[in-house]
């Protein structure tokens, strides 16, 4: 059964229907996860229709919603009242519980993942209790549900720490592995919300700086490049490659070459510059490792490669860093982290075989103590998370007090923690 909910009595009594018919719930919000940490064969509530900003202090520079708002419509909201989000991740068509829920994060060593932003949170647990959480109030809890994975309860509203509003310019330009590698700290002390790109079978990487900036708007986004030759020739390409693996080192080298190599430069109001398109069908992977083993985690990947010339992988790995924080189950949990995006486009919808790759990563992401993303792809079940996560035995606690009956698991969360 499908529900969307308009109001908190009727959330109740789907929770008092599910407990009645023992059925199990999964509340989502965009629906976005690439993993099915969202899927259930059991009720799903839908929060679309709990949307609401509910109250903006623009003295605090604290916003508070309803779980269910897209971020895309809550930036016009803050923009009206001169307030940002200090962070965000790669799209906006997603919502404020769907994001805190899987630990969703971007880039910016001095920023923690999304779920940082958080201050307070109210909580319906499965006997139908509202629970506000923070650092004052049901203080273990909220250390929990932050990263909730949808299984402490349903999220009704989320109060975010804002800051000013602010402009960012972003400049790319091109670098090599070895030096991006041997200068870490430098790139990290330059921009505040540094990143970059590597392309596979190759040295070279693409460094993305952005930073704050009174710069007005400008932009060098160019159909022709962008679309025609970074999307539809690229994709064409990477479908002619599934026949003739060969080609993908080849197609790595040939479109950084002819869209990387320049120096670029854009700026805009800062959600604008955070969001970019994801114009692929595609498969990811993004483990968050110890930010000190970023280089031995990189060159590892590229000896496996260079060593197994029939494993092919796409472009770009993408390379982020978070500040650490002490939310249980994120993937940042005590120590400042990488996170390394690995990706396989599906060129046409057409699948690419990806198992060696795939393995291969997890490996090394494993070997340097890494965590995987909790909306991606992973292989991990609950004897891994316990090496992985100190506060684990914590957080089951806390989830099973809160949810005896396990009603808001399903088979991904099974895996979790059964
Ligand atoms: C194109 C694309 C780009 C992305 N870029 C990034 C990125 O840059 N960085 C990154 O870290 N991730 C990224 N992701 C992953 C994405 O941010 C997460 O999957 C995020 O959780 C999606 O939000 P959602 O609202 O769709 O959540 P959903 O997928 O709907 O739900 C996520 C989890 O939250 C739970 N949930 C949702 N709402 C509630 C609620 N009200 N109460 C209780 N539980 C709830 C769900 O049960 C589920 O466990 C990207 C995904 C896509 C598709």
């Amino acid at each position: 059964m499908y529900y969307q909910p308009t109001s908190v009595e009727e959330i109740k009594e789907v929770l008092a229907l599910a407990r009645q018919q023992n059925k199990r719930v999964k509340v989502v919000g965009g629906g976005h996860s690439p993993s099915d940490i969202a899927c259930t064969d059991g009720f799903m509530i839908h929060m679309g229709k709990m949307n609401r900003v509910l109250q903006v202090d623009t003295e605090k520079k604290q916003v508070t919603v309803e779980a269910g708002i897209l971020l895309a419509d809550l930036h016009p909201q803050l923009d009206k009242h001169g307030l940002a989000l200090s962070n965000l991740g790669a799209v906006s068509d997603v919502t404020a519980a769907g994001v805190i829920g899987s630990g969703t994060h971007n880039t910016g060593i001095k920023h923690g993942i999304l779920a940082t932003q958080v201050v307070a949170l109210t909580l319906l647990t499965a006997d139908g209790t509202i629970l506000e959480c923070s650092e004052s109030s049901n203080a273990e809890v909220f250390q929990a549900a932050r990263v909730h994975l949808g299984c402490l309860g349903v999220i009704l509203t989320i109060t975010l720490q804002c800051v000013p509003q602010f402009h960012l310019q972003e400049t790319s330009f091109p670098s090599t592995l070895k030096e991006v590698l041997d200068n870490l700290d430098s790139h990290l002390k330059k921009s505040e919300y540094f990143r970059f790109l590597w392309f596979p079978h190759s040295e070279n990487v693409s460094i993305i700086y952005q930073d704050h900036t009174n710069k007005p708007p400008s932009s060098s986004a160019n159909w022709f490049w962008d679309y025609a030759i970074g999307f539809y020739l690229l994709e064409f390409l990477l479908w002619i490659s599934t026949f003739l693996p060969g080609l993908v080192g080849w197609i790595n080298r040939f479109f950084f070459w002819l869209l990387f190599t320049g120096k670029k430069e854009n700026s805009n109001l800062s959600h604008k510059i955070f969001s970019y398109e994801c114009r692929f069908k595609q498969h990811v992977q993004d483990w968050a490792i110890p930010r000190e083993k970023t280089k031995e985690a990189l060159l590892e990947l590229k000896a496996m490669l260079e060593a197994n010339p029939k494993v092919v992988a796409h472009y770009p790995v993408e390379v982020r860093f978070t500040r650490g924080d002490d939310i249980l189950l994120s993937p940042c949990f005590q120590r400042d982290s990488c996170y390394m995006n690995i990706i396989m486009y599906r060129p046409y919808g057409k699948d690419v075989p990806r198992l060696d790759y795939w393995l291969a990563y997890e490996t090394i992401m494993k070997k340097v103590g890494g965590r995987p993303h909790w909306a991606k792809a992973h292989n991990c079940t609950r004897k891994d998370f316990e090496k992985m996560y100190p506060a684990f035995p914590k957080f089951c606690a806390i989830r099973e007090k809160l949810d005896p009956t396990g009603m808001f698991l399903n088979v991904y969360l099974e895996k979790v923690f059964y």
